[in-house]
């Protein structure tokens, strides 16, 4: 093994997505000589198979929704079809120019970025290629990849995962989506912008199920709304091909046939064969344990993003990675509050929240001491020249602070920002009542709901 002695990082860093590029961005700021290793692509999962794609299709699809009722506002659009290579060109595009924009970035903070399969060696090192990468420091973020269900086989044809939905050259049919969380309410979002015939099999009783139940509900009837069909409550049983497709079954006796299968049943950490037990690391199912400053317990190494078993969002990646940098720099840290992350469904219509839901209040503070609040965006000037229907719900403890903010309606995602600072900063009703917000826009519709809370409704029905 190829042992350079004279170069000891600060940080080596193995996996190159959101987690990882953030400490090495953050690290190499604060003056820390990182290292870099990432197998793939740098930008990982969110930029190269996650969220940025995503978002993409769905912004085709609302195009594609908008083409189509351009009549309602009085502008004579037609819809003509959807070009899938164009639509992939478009998507390709958005990603190409932002990894080149991330590539510029690790190279100018000095980062030594390194391409290669690593394996933990040691406590203190990655191995790559024969290469030995030493570090005072190591930082797992290997990430995650889709998951499938015992029995089911991904074979990226007829059954497949985000991974292989996002590169398709087509527009399906019809697709059957299992799983109704974030990442299947999306994908089945845009397909039907699409023009696609779209069925979701979900197990548990809503779609987005970690959700507010209000929210499930506003984004079920939306998709009912919408020609999305959903099936909940029964879980699959299995999948048969047929001559042109496949053939899903559940435990209740139902059948869906489609073209396409997309499974969406979640995703499992990347951490097999990479050496971490060997080095001593904790683990569970896959998954690496971390205390509240992504510490595992050998002293040397860290972990952060999808791999350990917090949010699995790109922004979680993000703080994750940026407080190991700043605790190995020596800055003060503080812990991050995981209930006030901001999630967000970018499916049309959106579903956002940040807090905790009405069911958890009541779990946390008592049944009596929780005030529940509903503003229609019905009365929301904006939202109305939208055409879009919704409702912002806030959960707060009664005579205290706002601990909830769940939101549906097509664009409320970009809502969630004031939401945050809301429930951040624990804010008071009367508080943000006080604060005058923009008219005529989607954001009053939050102002008008504290005002509501604060006992002083001006657009809504009492
Ligand atoms: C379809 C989809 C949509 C999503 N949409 C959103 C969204 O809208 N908003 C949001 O916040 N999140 C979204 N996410 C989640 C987000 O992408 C992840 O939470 C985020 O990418 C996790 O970052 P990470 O750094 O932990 O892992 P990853 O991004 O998975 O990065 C891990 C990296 O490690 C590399 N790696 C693994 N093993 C090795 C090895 N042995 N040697 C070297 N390199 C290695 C991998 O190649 C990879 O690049 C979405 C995910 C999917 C799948």
């Amino acid at each position: 093994m190829a042992n350079d002695a004279s170069t000891v990082f600060d940080l080596v860093i193995l996996g190159g997505g959101s987690g990882g590029y953030a400490a090495a961005l953050r690290g190499a700021q604060l003056g820390l000589d990182v290292a870099l290793i990432e197998k793939d692509k740098l930008g990982g999962t969110c930029l190269h198979r996650g969220c940025i794609p995503t978002k993409a299709l769905l912004h085709a699809g609302e195009i594609a929704d908008q083409a189509r009722d351009g009549a309602s506002f009085g502008v004579r659009t037609s819809f003509d079809g959807i070009d899938m290579a164009g639509v992939n060109k478009y998507k390709d595009g958005v990603v190409s120019g932002l990894y080149k924009g991330l590539q510029g970035l690790v190279a100018s903070r000095k980062v030594t970025y390194v391409t290669g399969e690593g394996r933990l060696s040691s406590p203190t090192s990655v191995d790559v290629d024969g290469q030995r990468y030493e570090g005072r420091h190591v930082l797992l973020a290997t990430g995650s990849v889709p998951k499938s269900l015992p029995g089911l086989e991904i074979d990226g044809n007829r059954v497949i995962s985000s991974d292989h939905a996002l590169g398709l050259d087509r527009v399906p049919k019809s697709v059957v989506v299992l799983g109704g969380g974030v990442i299947g309410c999306e994908f089945a979002s845009a397909w039907k912008s699409f023009g696609t015939d779209v069925t979701i099999v979900e197990a548990l009783p809503h779609l987005v199920p970690v959700e507010d139940e209000n929210s499930s509900k506003l984004l079920e009837r939306a998709f009912r709304k919408r020609g999305i069909n959903f099936s909940l409550g029964s879980r699959f049983s299995g999948v048969e091909y047929t001559n042109d497709g496949v053939k899903v079954s559940l435990e209740n006796g139902k059948t869906f046939e489609a073209e396409l299968l997309l499974v969406a049943v979640g995703r499992g950490p990347v951490s097999q064969g990479l050496g971490y037990e060997e080095a001593g690391v904790n683990m569970d199912r896959g998954y690496v344990l971390v205390d509240e400053y992504m510490r595992t317990n050998v002293p040397t190494i860290s972990a952060v993003g999808d791999l350990v078993p917090t949010l699995q969002l790109a922004h979680v990646g993000f703080a994750e990675g940026i407080l190991v940098a700043e605790r190995l720099a020596g800055l003060k840290t503080v812990p991050i509050d995981y209930d006030g992350v901001p999630r967000v469904t970018y499916s049309h219509p959106e579903v956002a929240s940040v807090g905790v839901t009405e069911a958890k209040a009541k779990e946390m503070y008592g049944a009596d001491k929780v005030v529940a609040l509903k503003y229609n965006l019905g009365g929301n000037g904006k939202s109305k020249i939208l055409k879009t229907a919704g409702e912002i719900k806030l959960v707060q403890v009664r005579d205290g602070a706002v601990v909830g903010v769940h939101m549906v309606g097509d664009r409320m995602g970009e809502q969630i920002g004031e939401a945050q600072l809301i429930y951040n900063w624990e804010a008071l009703p009367a508080e943000v009542a006080q604060l005058v917000h923009a008219h005529p826009t989607q954001n009053e519709a939050l102002g008008e709901a504290h005002l509501a809370l604060a006992g002083k409704p001006l657009h809504s029905h009492d």
